[in-house]
């Protein structure tokens, strides 16, 4: 099932008396999320993810805009009429029901033609439980139950009614490290196995690019980008995607441009051909150094962190904007011991230039 918001916007009344300032939590989102995929809502608090999805799910009613799953305009539907499937951050199972009894209770309140037989009921809340493999714990209370395993209780709750859209709010949040990284694999393989279109609220980024089929970046109720994980990551559209995307985060410098090359303090590091002499952001992702005794940009030496395959260099530089530089290079790439500074050359492709007001994207020719 298709999802698609059209213009999109909720707008809050001010609580604030003194400043009567009313608040935009979502501004003008247009996307169509494409049948049967899973989309990442990605920001920092208070962006208007969560709020969006409310609005999907029928919690909240737009201020403006229509929210259509495929051919039919939900906009003015109930929440029980959409065909949805919610799950939240805290569970929020029934806690002095077992599991099944969580699991039927969506079935047991279905009315009219979609009413079930309780053999057909057990049958489908037998076949969630499976989906997320909590079938052999049917009889326990989630109180006897860990995070993850409740979690998966809640989702398979939520699927038992086979919605047409399954939504996610924040839903690995109160999880373990470990079991995060776990559920979250088990959320992909439940998605792909139903084909249930699905949209995913985190603010962790890593998170969101690392399941998702495409991701939607917010800011302050504005959609910054959308698009697949790996796309966006290579093509930030402006400074603040660049930087809310990437483990260790991009790398940001004040830099200037003239006559066609880019300069960090006194050295020209890289030619970007087209630009206008102008002052710049400057955005080169960790993996955008490479070592090169010759290379045209020199920081100052703090560490070197051996990570297996790869290690971190951490260095300074004047231009930087950040208090370290981190790069990532190969391990076999050996920085000399005792080396007061360290020398890189730059790829071009992982470098990105932004205005300096705006801080929208400058494009440069990539050869
Ligand atoms: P978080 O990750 O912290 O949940 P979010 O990106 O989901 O953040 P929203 O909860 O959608 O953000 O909130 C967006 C903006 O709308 C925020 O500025 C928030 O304070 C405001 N907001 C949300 N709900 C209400 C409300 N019921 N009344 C007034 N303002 C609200």
């Amino acid at each position: 099932m298709k999802v698609v918001l059209q213009n999109l916007t909720k707008v809050f009344p001010s609580r604030d008396k003194k400043s009567g300032k009313e608040v935009v939590a979502v501004n003008d989102f247009t996307f169509e999320i494409p049948d049967g995929k899973l989309i990442g809502l990605l920001g920092p608090s208070g962006c208007g993810k969560s709020t969006t999805l409310y609005m999907i799910s029928g919690l909240q009613k737009p201020t403006g805009g229509k929210i259509f799953f495929g051919e039919d305009d939900v906009t003015e539907l109930t929440t029980e009429n959409r065909g949805i499937g919610l799950v939240f951050q805290n569970y929020a199972l029934y806690p002095h029901m077992t599991v099944k009894q969580n699991i039927l209770f969506p079935l047991q309140n279905l009315k009219g033609e979609d009413k079930m037989s309780k053999a057909e009921m057990l049958e489908r809340a037998h076949w969630a439980a499976k989906l997320v493999q909590i079938d052999d714990l049917m009889d326990r209370k989630p109180s006897e139950m860990s995070g993850g395993q409740q979690q998966r209780v809640a989702i398979a709750r939520a699927l038992v009614k086979m919605p047409r859209v399954l939504l996610l709010d924040e839903p690995l949040s109160n999880l373990d490290a470990r079991l995060r990284l776990q559920t979250r694999e088990e959320i992909r393989r439940i998605q792909r196995e139903t084909g249930i279109t699905t949209i995913f609220v985190t603010h962790d980024q890593e998170e969101a690019m690392s399941i998702s089929d495409m991701i939607v970046v917010m800011k302050l109720g504005v959609v910054q980008q959308t698009g697949k994980p790996q796309e966006v990551y290579d093509n930030p559209t402006n400074l603040f995607v660049a930087k809310f995307l990437g483990t260790p985060p991009i790398n940001v410098f004040a830099g200037s441009v003239k006559g066609g090359k880019l300069y960090l303090g006194k050295d020209a590091v890289l030619n970007v051909p087209g630009v206008a002499d102008q002052e710049v952001h400057v955005g080169i992702r960790p993996e955008g150094f490479e070592l090169d005794p010759n290379g045209p940009m020199i920081c100052n030496l703090n560490s070197i962190e051996v990570m297996g395959r790869d290690s971190s260099v951490v260095s300074t530089h004047d231009a930087s904007q950040n208090p370290v530089v981190r790069s990532i290079i190969d391990a076999d790439n050996k920085v000399e011991e005792g080396a007061k500074t360290v020398r890189f050359s730059l790829k071009p492709h992982k470098v990105f230039l932004f205005h300096k007001e705006t801080e929208e994207r400058i494009y440069f020719e990539v050869k």
